[in-house]
C-alpha cells in the first residue's frame, strides 16, 4: 500500500496549496509514490488515517483547534505548510488589537457601529488569539515561507518516504545573501530582518532588490535584542521596528520585543 498524504487548510490564502498545484511535474512524480487522500483544492475524497498530514493556515477559532487536534490524532507525521501555519503570518497582527479595533480598521467606522448593534454577528469577531499550528499540536516538520518552497516540499516528502530524517539548514538569510554577493541593504540606507530570519529561500527578496521581512520566521538562536539595537541605531523608530517584527511573525516571540 502507498503511504497516504493529505492537505488541510485553516486561515490562509491557500497560496501554498496553489504553489504546489502549479508544480504539475512534482505532483505527477509524487502521485506515483503516494495516495493523495484529502486535498480540498483538487479532490473530494476523505480518509480516517494519514501517514503525512500537511497543515496550511493559522488557527483562530476553538472549532479550528478541535479540528486540528483530531487531524493530529489520526496522522503519522504532521507538517506545518507555509508561514501562516509556521509562524502565524500577517493575520496574527490582529493579536495586538481588540476585535472591535480590528473590525474598524478593516471595514471602517460605520461597519463597526452596525456590528455592535448586531449581537448575533459580533461573537464571530470576538475571536481568540491567532495561533500558529505548533501552539496547538506537535509539529514534526516545517515548510517555511510565504508561500512554501516546492523544492523543499519535495525534499521533505522524499526523505519521509525513504525513512530518512529531512535536513533543512538553520542559517540566517544573511548567510545566503552574502553567498550571492549582494550589497547589504543596511549600507544602502534601508533595513532588513535577514540577520534574524530563517534562510532557505536563497535570500530571494534581496537578490531582487527588496529587503527581507522574515516571512520564513525567526531563527531559534536569533539575537533579536542586538538586531533591535541595530535598527534603532539606523534611526528607525521603536514603533516602526515593532511593526516590521510583527509583519510575518506575530505568533512568535520576536513580536513581543
Ligand atoms: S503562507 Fe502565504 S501563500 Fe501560504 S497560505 Fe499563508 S498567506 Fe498564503
Ligand atoms: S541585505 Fe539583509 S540579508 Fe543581506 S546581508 Fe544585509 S541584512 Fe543580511
Ligand atoms: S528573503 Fe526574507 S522575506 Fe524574502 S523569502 Fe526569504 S525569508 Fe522570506
Amino acid at each position: 500500500m502507498k503511504p497516504k498524504i493529505a492537505f488541510f487548510d485553516f486561515a490562509s490564502c491557500e497560496g501554498c496549496q496553489l504553489a504546489l498545484l502549479n508544480c504539475e511535474d512534482i505532483l505527477l512524480d509524487l502521485l506515483e509514490l503516494v495516495d493523495l487522500v484529502e486535498f480540498r483544492e483538487a479532490i473530494s475524497e476523505t480518509s480516517a488515517h494519514y501517514d503525512i498530514a500537511f497543515i496550511e493556515g493559522s488557527i483562530h477559532r476553538e472549532e479550528d483547534s478541535k479540528r486540528l487536534l483530531d487531524i493530529r490524532s489520526r496522522s503519522g507525521y504532521l507538517v506545518a505548510l507555509g508561514a501562516c501555519a509556521c509562524n502565524g503570518n500577517v493575520q496574527a497582527r490582529s493579536n495586538f488589537i481588540s476585535p472591535a479595533e480590528n473590525y474598524k480598521l478593516i471595514y471602517g467606522e460605520a461597519a463597526r457601529d452596525r456590528v455592535q448593534v448586531d449581537k448575533n454577528y459580533w461573537p464571530l469577531w470576538a475571536h481568540t488569539r491567532v495561533r500558529s499550528v505548533e501552539e496547538i499540536v506537535k509539529v514534526d516538520y516545517y515548510l517555511r515561507g510565504c508561500p512554501m518552497d516546492a523544492t523543499e516540499f519535495l525534499t521533505l516528502v522524499k526523505a519521509l518516504l525513504t525513512h530518512q530524517i529531512p535536513h533543512f539548514p538553520e542559517n540566517a538569510v544573511c548567510v545566503e545573501c552574502k553567498r550571492n554577493a549582494n550589497e547589504c541593504v543596511f549600507d544602502k540606507g534601508m533595513s532588513c530582518l535577514g540577520p534574524i530570519a530563517y534562510g532557505g529561500c536563497d535570500a530571494v527578496c534581496v537578490n531582487n532588490g527588496h529587503v527581507c521581512d522574515a516571512c520564513r520566521g525567526l531563527l531559534p538562536y536569533a539575537n533579536v535584542e542586538a538586531h533591535n539595537e541595530l535598527m534603532l541605531s539606523k534611526g528607525i523608530s521603536k514603533e516602526a521596528i515593532k511593526s516590521r517584527y510583527r509583519l510575518f511573525c506575530s505568533a512568535e516571540k520576536m513580536s513581543q520585543t
